[in-house]
């Protein structure tokens, strides 16, 4: 991750200045967040993105009963959060080129108990949005976007964050493409859920409500209308958070440079590589997946090996959670209901891509994939 002295003055300010936790710090993060996505959305800063999707769920009334479309090429968390409000989730496939969440899947899926989707925008690349609200509206049902991936991304040329949606959740986890070591934002349009997150990310206490029934609005004073979350972010890294947005941009860029070049070189390689945004629209390169075509003479295991050999870091996103023991097992799932998915889970690698990645670092990557695909080519 690229931290600089600006990010390191930035808290060590916020240490000296005798207010660590969610203060004034916390607010201006979130008006500047906000002014970023811009369409009038309002911020809502959390301890996680995960915290944040439970809020959003929560704010939106799921509850046991209800069933929630998420796709299943994701991070647990996506699905984790429908089951902490005793909601049942509903896997669906994702979409061939995009890897993002099948439009015509959720199609499938949805039931009379259908309550929500989760879309996730895999890898930074937006998913189907004009489909998905199609589906959305003529089923009236809510759309969430897990948007961990895609600060900044783009769909009909608006930033995600922005769309006609219920709310989308950013992350800021160490490895995601800006931090503040933990956090994430809700951005929402909808005032009365921005509300209730805002009461439910601390303890359910409201001032507000206090106010209202004993017209004295003392500091002190506060009223408790719910069992609420401890999921509020610190001044600590609101700080952090607030350079890191102030260069998301230039770090976006440097991503997007290293996947072209990624992109040239491997053109003409047996291997699949992942679509870029169509023209005039943001890709924000969260990752670099590539897929290895079963039946082809080389396998991921050999550039798991080439790779490690040169002490390159690499990941696998995903396996797919209808293969993980507790999905599969509570809701007895199968590879042959998502094709995509699994395919893609035996042969994807990801490889790295960060905004610090020097031109050595980049040709490097680029040496391992083109050597193991052309020496083990060339053994057949
Ligand atoms: C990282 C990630 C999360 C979880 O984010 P946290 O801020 O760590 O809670 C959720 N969904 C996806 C797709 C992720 O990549």
């Amino acid at each position: 991750m690229a931290i600089s002295e600006l990010e390191i003055a930035a808290v060590v300010r916020v240490l000296r200045s005798g207010w660590l936790t969610t203060g004034n710090e916390v607010f201006s993060f979130e008006k500047e967040f906000a002014d970023y996505i811009g369409g009038g959305v309002e911020a809502i800063a959390v301890n996680s993105n995960t915290a944040g999707m439970h809020l959003v769920l929560e704010a939106a009334g799921i509850g046991p009963g209800d069933e929630v479309i998420v796709p299943t090429l994701t991070f647990t968390a996506t699905a984790e959060v429908v089951r902490y409000l005793g909601a049942d989730v509903v896997f669906v496939d994702v979409d061939a080129d995009t890897l993002c969440i099948d439009p015509v899947a959720i199609e499938k899926a949805v039931t009379s108990k259908t309550k929500a989707i989760m879309v996730v925008h895999y890898a930074g690349l937006a998913a189907d949005m004009p489909s998905i609200q199609r589906i959305a509206q003529a089923h009236n049902l809510k759309v969430i976007e897990d948007a961990a991936h895609s600060f900044p991304a783009t769909s009909g040329g608006r930033f995600v964050g922005s769309l006609d949606t219920t709310a989308a959740i950013f992350s800021f986890y160490a490895n995601k493409t800006i931090t503040t070591g933990e956090g994430g934002m809700i951005v929402t349009r909808d005032a009365a859920l921005a509300k209730r997150c805002r009461v439910m990310r601390l303890h359910g206490l409201d001032r507000d409500a206090y106010a209202r029934f004993n017209g004295n609005s003392a500091q002190w004073r506060y009223d408790v209308i719910a069992p609420g979350f401890k999921y509020n972010l610190t001044d600590i890294a609101a700080a952090l958070g607030r350079e890191q947005l102030r260069c998301a941009e230039s770090l976006r860029v440097c991503r997007q440079a290293v996947a072209e070049r990624f992109t040239a070189a491997f053109a003409k390689l047996p291997i699949r590589l992942p679509v870029h945004a169509p023209a005039n629209e943001v890709h924000s390169w969260h990752l670099y997946p590539i897929r290895i075509p079963s039946g082809a003479n080389i396998c991921r295991g050999d550039f798991e090996a080439g790779l490690m050999a040169r002490n390159i870091g690499y990941s696998v996103h995903y396996t797919p959670l209808h293969r993980m023991t507790y999905w599969n097992a509570l809701y007895q799932l199968d590879d042959r209901s998502f094709p995509v998915a699994s395919d893609h889970g035996d042969t994807t690698i990801s490889l790295p891509i960060f905004s610090a990645m020097t031109d050595t670092e980049v040709e490097e990557v680029i040496d391992v994939v083109i050597s193991i695909t052309n020496s083990n080519a060339n053994l057949n």
